[in-house]
């Protein structure tokens, strides 16, 4: 029986860059449970990116288990793992990763192409669409613009649409707050947050900003968390 109520479960993982000796990372025990929200701190270079993507399946672990909503991830094909992510996973990345040239709809709704059980929890997705960019605080008309057309800010917010879109049982963001103002920034993490109070969403967001420490049930270091080994440059 898969654990569900796990989100996420990484055990004893140790990852290496190929060709990279001079960094490692190992995770002995990391759980989030169903609806949690958790803000992972940590310098730069000390492995947050590393572990999100192992968390994602776009690396996998040299050992150990990194398990999603009961589902080992390295035990999945590469197709497997793609639409496994699809359906899973709502990711924040910190360089928003949109496709320049399609309009914001388009990008918003690209990950549901992927995700049929995300597509069937709305019954009219560019509605959707809509709602996430209305409560974001984009403009009204920004749906049919060019994604490359909006601001920086503006980009991201259209990234945390498309990761939302659907309802995943995880979201996974990357310091996506950075390009953002205070008064954007609150108005992203409300619309996070509030997704996961209405469907048990769990969060997991990598930041440097420790002073949003107290908006998120649990605070992990990545120092309590990993062992790194880095050798001095
Ligand atoms: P953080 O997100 O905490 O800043 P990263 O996970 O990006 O840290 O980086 C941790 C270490 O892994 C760094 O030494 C970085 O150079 C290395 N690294 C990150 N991505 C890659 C990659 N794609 N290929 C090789 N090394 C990488
Ligand atoms: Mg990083």
């Amino acid at each position: 029986m898969p654990d569900t109520a796990k989100t996420l479960q990484l055990e004893n993982v140790a990852y290496s860059w190929p060709g990279r000796a001079s960094f490692d990372l190992q995770v002995a025990d990391l759980t989030l449970a169903s609806s949690e929200t958790v803000l992972l701190l940590g310098e730069s270079g000390s492995g947050k990116s590393t572990l999100l993507s192992l968390i994602c399946g776009t690396i996998i672990a040299g050992s150990g288990r990194v398990s999603v909503a009961g589902t080992d991830i390295a035990a999945l094909s590469a197709g497997q793992r793609d639409r496994f992510r699809a359906e899973q996973i709502g990711l924040i990345f910190q360089q928003f990763n949109l496709l320049p040239f399609a309009s914001v709809q388009d990008n918003i709704l690209l990950p549901l192409r992927f995700a049929p059980e995300r597509r069937k929890r709305l019954s009219d997705p560019n509605a959707e669409a809509a709602r996430l960019c209305h409560d974001l605080g984009l403009p009204d008309g920004v749906m049919s613009s060019k994604a490359g057309n909006l601001s920086v800010g503006q980009q991201q917010r259209v990234a945390a649409a498309r990761a939302l879109i659907g309802m995943p049982p995880l979201i996974i963001a990357d310091e996506p707050t950075s390009s953002l103002d205070a008064a954007t920034q609150a108005t992203f993490l409300e619309l996070l947050f509030a997704q996961s109070y209405a469907h048990g969403t769990t969060l997991l967001m990598v930041s440097h900003d420790a002073r949003l420490s107290s908006q998120f049930d649990r605070v992990i270091n990545m120092t309590d968390i990993a062992q790194t080994k880095r050798d001095a440059l």
